[in-house]
């Protein structure tokens, strides 16, 4: 069914603490278009999308993110991650790539989506703010799209997400901090050894940014096998940077 969204009134008039545009067009949940109650205007996200979107109380391997099932001793990596040389010191999400989230990330990444994306990096910055806080990044960092592809798309998902949490953090966003350098093939669709040849060499850190020394956290909507992600962090290492982590909205259940 299609859902009309009311126009979101900008002016700022408020009348008894509360704006007249919100009193006029109450504001909508954005995934679910349901009514929010008061304390959930700020999300824009319904209790009930909250918690089917990203449930508490899942146990994941802090260095690569991965839902572990009976869970893990806290702060113990998964039996993959354990003694092997891994690309992130750190992989936060708000959830799997799947089901409901996963229709929420897709969105997000057309025009109208926008809205959504803001509200789950919001979720994003309440669930692991802190943990990201006490990581200590220097630099925000978004997946850079390809000029072309912006010119077509526009709405650019990952740089919603980074800039929420870099002001959320009050740590410098460096929106293009990396850039691509080719037009690459989209990921989806090939196989892993391909995904890895096919960003090979993508991305370099553009002039005027310094990755000397800094503890860098790569920002995504989503992350599927991880070979984009990890040739940024690379890429970010051969620059100088101390320390790579990465937030991304969703992560693929399977091993990258
Ligand atoms: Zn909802
Ligand atoms: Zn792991």
């Amino acid at each position: 069914m299609a859902t009309i969204t009311p126009p979101r009134w900008r002016f700022g008039l408020v009348l008894g603490g509360r704006k007249i545009a919100d009193l006029v067009f109450p504001p909508a949940c954005a995934f679910c278009q349901g009514e929010l109650l008061e304390e959930d205007r700020e999300l824009r996200l319904c209790g009930r999308c909250v918690h089917t979107l990203a449930p508490l109380g899942v146990a994941r391997c802090p260095r690569c993110g991965l839902r572990i099932p009976g869970g893990l001793t806290r702060g113990e990596d998964c039996e993959s991650c354990r003694g092997n040389c891994q690309s992130f010191e750190a992989v936060w999400t708000l959830g799997e790539y799947e089901d409901l989230l996963r229709g929420a990330a897709l969105r997000g990444k057309r025009p109208e989506g926008q809205e959504l994306v803001t509200s789950l990096s919001r979720l994003a910055f309440e669930r692991h703010g802190n943990e990201i806080r006490d990581w200590r990044p220097d630099l925000i960092v978004p997946t850079p799209m390809h000029w072309l592809r912006r010119t077509w798309r526009g709405a650019n998902s990952p740089e919603i997400v980074a800039e929420a949490v870099a002001t959320a953090l009050k740590v410098p966003y460096a929106r293009f901090g990396l850039r691509r350098q080719r037009f690459t093939k989209p990921q989806a669709g090939l196989p892993q050894r391909e995904r890895r040849s096919n960003v090979r060499g993508a991305f370099r850190v553009n002039a005027g940014y310094d990755f000397q020394d800094a503890r860098v956290l790569l920002v995504d909507d989503i992350l599927t096998t991880g070979a984009t992600l990890g040739e940024m962090g690379r890429v970010a290492r051969v620059a100088g940077a101390s320390a790579v982590a990465v937030l991304v909205l969703a992560r693929a259940s399977g091993d990258w």
